[in-house]
């Protein structure tokens, strides 16, 4: 099964993606990962997803696309099912659509399921605002679930503690906002089909995980 996984930032989608598709047995396919492996191997295509993001844009459908698919199938080519966590993808309906097409291309089952982790936007704000960044080893805090032991210090390396400015509170309702509209037509697409699924991001980690768990056993999946 593939499943696409969303939610806003701070959602913490990403640990439950990665702890989903490790209890499914299937990859976790994140497209900041696939992008980052891209541009670090200097290929053509790296070069080129590299000139988008120094921009500041986003890498176009035509290179993204097969880029998932590769990935997808370099890592399930001995199952002869095909199956993944993808997370960042697909980002449009016209991913989606062209992840469709190239799966019905594929002579292999893949069912998809979608899967919505809901945070209410306050809770989101306050876990965002939360985040801390050590100046020297980049660890990561959080002032209400993983504090330093000293306010403002790194645990790890005793250097002083900064907020990125992503995670600044200005910015953080513009990033809900931009995710909020960026998704929307996507969750459209797959609640028209019926294959998405809404799970309660508001809960303790192992909670949330189990929520996941189950949507997944419960959902009749839908093949293309
Ligand atoms: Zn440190």
């Amino acid at each position: 099964m593939i499943i696409t996984l969303m939610g806003a930032p701070g959602s913490g989608k990403g640990t439950q993606g990665r702890s989903l598709a490790s209890s499914l047995g299937v990859p976790y396919l994140a497209s900041g990962d696939l992008i980052r492996r891209a541009m670090a191997d200097r290929s053509r295509w790296g070069e080129q997803v590299r000139s988008f993001i120094e921009r500041g844009l986003y890498v176009p459908d035509e290179d993204i696309v097969p880029v998932f698919l590769q990935a997808l199938i370099a890592s399930n080519h001995h199952a002869g099912r095909i199956g993944g966590v993808l997370d960042g993808f697909p980002r449009t309906t016209e991913q989606a659509l062209a992840l469709d097409r190239a799966l019905s291309e594929l002579s292999v089952s893949a069912e998809q399921l979608a899967l919505v982790l809901d945070v209410p936007e306050d809770v989101l704000i306050a876990r965002l605002s939360g985040r801390w960044l050590c100046s020297g080893c980049n660890a990561s805090y959080n002032v209400q679930s993983h504090p330093p032991i000293m306010g403002g210090v790194c645990d790890v390396c005793g250097r002083a503690l900064m907020q990125r400015v992503d995670d600044r509170r200005d910015t953080i309702q513009e990033r809900l906002l931009v995710y909020a509209a960026s998704t929307r037509p996507v969750i459209d697409f797959y609640t028209a089909r019926g294959s998405l699924r809404h799970v309660n991001g508001d809960e303790p980690e192992l909670k949330v995980r189990e929520g996941l768990l189950n949507a997944v056993r419960r959902a009749v999946p839908v093949s293309r």
